[in-house]
């Protein structure tokens, strides 16, 4: 089995101007966390690694250049999820981890529970040799700019669309089929303190088993989490047959989904495949059809195949293709 890698860098209605960074970022992201595999990394390592480039470029929504809550601050939180075990290490309301997924990571390795929060995950992240930052440092000065305009207008919905941004993940599986999906957000615009959103709940935001596949979601959490997208996803993944052999895609799937921005990634010699692309849609087609609500999803299913979907205007994402080059479109 080849190893493989997806990213995204959010679903929503990225503005002409943001797409360069995103698709730059997702390449980045994919170099990061490809290096990693390849050299002898695991699949943790580069999911790891991806999502680190895409939380240190501020045109996402996660780690520098979250979005800010109501009171003006950051709060980060982040998944990481293992496929073979079923274990996963997450962390939410984070206001002073410049890399949320380290954190993440550490959980996973080192903690005996599975989700630490706030507080008692930074006193985790000292204890574990993870430097706290000051809560300014995750701030962008286009988020405080776009926050400033928001609080000046009653935190009008309006503003927030303005200036949009993208929650992160990554899928990886090595030769050997060991698997883990990851996910970081800075949540919502202007978001209560306190807020979690699907990003750091298994299931939700996140899911892997290498039995089926391995998922990380973006959208609007609160309706992401009513379908558990992630699980549900993986669900779908194990109920197609094995893929014995990459299809052409159908021409259109549905008219709610999406089947992918213009470029190259929409054409199955880059990898996809029918079953796995067939489950990215009917995942997002549940979310459209039962919560009325937008987002999307990147997956690989249990041997490598990529698939994605989003019924949003644009999501950023990229994905190694089998002939070894990087495929990324918005
Ligand atoms: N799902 C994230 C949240 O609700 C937001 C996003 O994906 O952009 O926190």
């Amino acid at each position: 089995m080849k190893p493989s890698l997806i990213v995204h860098g959010g679903a929503w209605d990225i503005p002409d101007e943001a797409v360069e960074a995103c698709t730059s970022g997702c390449r980045r992201a994919l170099e990061s966390g490809w290096s990693a595999l390849t050299r002898g990394g695991s699949p943790l390592d580069a999911v790891e690694a991806a999502i680190i480039v895409l939380e240190d470029e501020p045109v996402f929504d996660a780690g520098f250049g979250s979005h800010l809550n109501l009171d003006g601050r950051v709060e980060c939180d982040a998944i990481v999820m293992n496929g073979a075990t079923l274990r996963s290490g997450a962390v939410a309301a984070l206001q002073r981890i410049r890399n949320p997924i380290r954190l993440a990571r550490a959980v996973l390795e080192h903690c005996p529970h599975m989700m630490l929060v706030a507080g008692g995950a930074e006193r985790f992240a000292k204890e574990n040799g993870i430097a706290l930052c000051d809560p300014e440092d995750l701030v962008s000065d286009a988020e405080r700019e776009a926050w400033r305009h928001c609080s000046q207008d009653k935190h009008a919905a309006a503003h927030h669309r303005g200036h949009e941004q993208g929650t992160v993940g990554a899928v990886a599986i090595d030769a050997q089929g060991k698997l883990f999906a990851a996910t970081s957000t800075g949540g919502t615009c202007c978001k209560l303190p306190g807020r979690v959103g699907d990003s750091p709940l298994i299931g939700c935001g996140c899911y892997a088993d290498s039995a089926a596949g391995g998922v990380s979601c973006t959208g609007y959490g609160e309706a992401i989490m009513k379908i558990v997208m992630a699980k549900t996803a993986v669900d779908l993944l194990r109920a197609v047959p094995a893929p014995q052999h990459d299809c052409p895609l159908p021409e259109e799937p549905s008219r709610l989904v999406a089947a992918s921005a213009p470029g190259d990634a929409d054409r199955s010699p880059c990898g996809e495949n029918f079953h796995a692309m067939m489950a990215a849609r009917e995942a997002v087609h549940l979310l459209a059809h039962r919560t009325h609500a937008t987002g999307g999803l990147i997956l690989l299913d249990r041997e490598g195949h990529p698939g994605f979907a989003f019924n949003t205007p644009r999501m950023a994402y990229g994905y190694v293709a089998p002939d070894g080059s990087f495929a990324t479109a918005v």
